[in-house]
């Protein structure tokens, strides 16, 4: 976003668009594609002018573009790589994918694992964003001068305005009730209970990983819920200790976010909650306030409305002030969901 007086502020939130390749089911059906992308930036869509026989194209500019045949090592470089020098230097950071259920949001954050048994899951070339970030943090700190460093993760997921903790003891996760702000650490946002698991190497993650994703299952059948109702956050926070030139030591504590939301089908093109959804009760408050927070921060308005959701209040000393926040809006290029996509590329501009 820039300013009303001309000089363009440096904008802390960047958005990224990542269209997933045409499945087979949608060949089948005899959908085709109907997005296309140009120059890493840009994302057209035809559409079909119905009484006019004609088509129409929309486009649409981001800061960053990703075509079907984008790699998870390509988005991983972009989007998380630059976030993940602010979190070492004791920044706070944010990554969400939004967009329509089906259209790539787990593959991106968590990815998948390749069918061939003998690849090992940290060459995998189809793991996501989660993994290769932690690989990442122990790749760079024990390359560097850091006297000692910890590693923490935590894994979340919101349903309904509740939250569950994926990596808390016993079968089910356990419900975390209380989220207030710490005083004597300037806003940063406690969860009272929460697990954090120290990772020692990078051995260890894919393990956490697994049981986290295991327990994101086992909760969502317990509660018949919908997975694409439910957010998931997964943090990793890194503790530094360093001495600087003056021998004094310093203790730098970067955050980042890793966020999954929940399907963004419910949310129209006006980014207000489409008739179809209030009806059916569908009403995901901390989806629609997440975009009104974005929205604030865009505009630098006076007011952010970071209470009015959960997931807004978990993440509010990530969102904003000296935070960079990317969005990756995913969607399919099947012309069958020409609707989804064209309100998830509206939503995401608009935080542009
Ligand atoms: P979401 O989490 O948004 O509901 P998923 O990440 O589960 O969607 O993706 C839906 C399906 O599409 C999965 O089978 C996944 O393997 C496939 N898929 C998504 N994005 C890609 C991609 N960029 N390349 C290849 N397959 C993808
Ligand atoms: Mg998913």
């Amino acid at each position: 976003g820039g300013s009303s007086n001309g000089a363009p502020r440096e904008s802390h939130i960047q958005v990224m668009v990542r269209v997933r390749p045409l499945n087979q089911s949608e060949k089948s059906k005899g959908s085709h594609s109907i997005v296309d992308v140009k120059n890493n930036k840009e994302v057209s869509v035809s559409t079909k002018e119905p009484g006019f026989g004609g088509h129409s194209t929309k486009k649409f500019s981001f800061d960053r573009a990703f075509n079907p045949n984008s790699k998870q090592v390509d988005v991983y470089k972009e989007v998380v790589m630059p976030l993940l020098d602010e979190v070492l230097e004791g920044y706070n950071c944010t990554v969400f994918a939004y967009g329509q259920t089906g259209s790539g949001k787990t593959y991106t954050m968590e990815g998948e694992r390749s069918p061939d048994p003998s690849i090992a899951w940290d060459k995998d070339p189809l793991a996501g964003v989660i993994p290769r970030t932690l690989h990442q943090i122990f790749d760079k700190l024990s390359g560097q001068a850091v006297d000692e460093f910890s590693v923490k993760v935590s894994f979340i997921e919101l349903y309904n305005e509740e939250l569950f903790d994926l990596l808390g003891p016993g079968e089910t996760p356990p419900k975390l009730t209380s989220l207030y702000e710490d005083t004597s650490r300037k806003g940063s946002v406690v969860i009272k209970n929460l697990e954090e698991v120290r990772v020692h190497n990078k051995d260890e993650v894919y393990s956490i990983l697994e049981q986290g994703s295991a327990k994101r299952q086992t909760a969502a059948t317990l509660m018949n819920a919908h997975s694409s109702r439910s957010h998931s956050v997964f943090m990793i926070t890194v503790h530094i200790k360093e001495t600087n030139m003056d021998g004094e030591e310093l203790l730098k504590i970067g955050k980042l976010n890793l966020v999954d939301l929940a399907g963004s089908e419910n949310i129209g093109r006006s980014g207000a909650v489409n008739q179809r959804a209030r009806e059916a009760g569908n009403i995901n408050q901390s989806l629609l306030t997440l975009g009104r927070v974005i929205t604030a921060l865009v505009e630098h308005a006076p007011h952010v409305p970071y209470r009015e959701s959960k997931l807004t209040r978990l993440l509010q000393d990530s969102l904003g002030g000296r935070t960079k926040t990317s969005i990756i809006a995913t969607i399919s290029p099947a012309s069958s969901n020409v609707e989804e996509t064209l309100s998830t590329l509206d939503y995401a501009h608009r935080a542009k």
